[in-house]
């Protein structure tokens, strides 16, 4: 196995939640899916998308998701969560880091996410400019103890700063 040393390193975690209603559509990591229940918020409500843009704020200690794009800007009404995680990668290249790699986990009871894991990750790497095989998205279901439809997402993120990422 490979051995790298990498220095100037920074994780990150994110978090999100939405609950989930008939009148909206499903969106996860940037992929549609085919679901009866949407999920209610300000933008599309991609609790993935959202979940990684706070892991990735979080390792450059940049705040969260809310103050960059408040959810009171209807600037941000309904918008494609995929434009607000390419302008983090904007601040990820700006500061000069790269993402070492992105593990994420969605808590969904229905649909069932094998058939998306894979188109889910492949867009989340395409929309950050990184290889696919640095993502990970893993389902889970809440077996039965959600009171009410709900999808949460949380995401861990490594960073490492460009140019400098390996040492030693
Ligand atoms: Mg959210």
């Amino acid at each position: 196995m490979r051995s790298l040393k990498y220095c100037n390193m920074r994780v990150g975690t994110g978090f999100d939640w939405h609950k989930l209603t008939t009148k909206r559509q499903l969106v996860l990591g940037g992929v549609r899916i085919e679901s009866e229940l949407g999920a209610l918020g300000h933008s599309d409500g991609d609790a993935l998308l959202h979940s990684i843009c706070d892991a990735l704020l979080g390792a450059m200690g940049l705040g969260d998701i809310g103050e960059h794009f408040p959810d009171t800007d209807p600037a941000f009404r309904d918008i494609d969560s995929s434009l607000l995680l390419e302008a983090v990668r904007g601040m990820l290249e700006r500061r000069g880091f790269e993402v070492v790699n992105i593990d994420t986990t969605v808590f969904l009871d229905a649909p069932k996410l094998s058939p998306y894991k894979e188109v889910m990750r492949q867009r989340i790497a395409g929309l950050l400019g990184m290889p696919p095989e640095q993502v990970s998205v893993k389902a889970k279901t809440f077996e039965g103890m959600s009171s009410e439809p709900v999808v949460i997402a949380h995401a861990v993120a490594l960073l490492a700063e460009k140019g400098e990422s390996l040492c030693g």
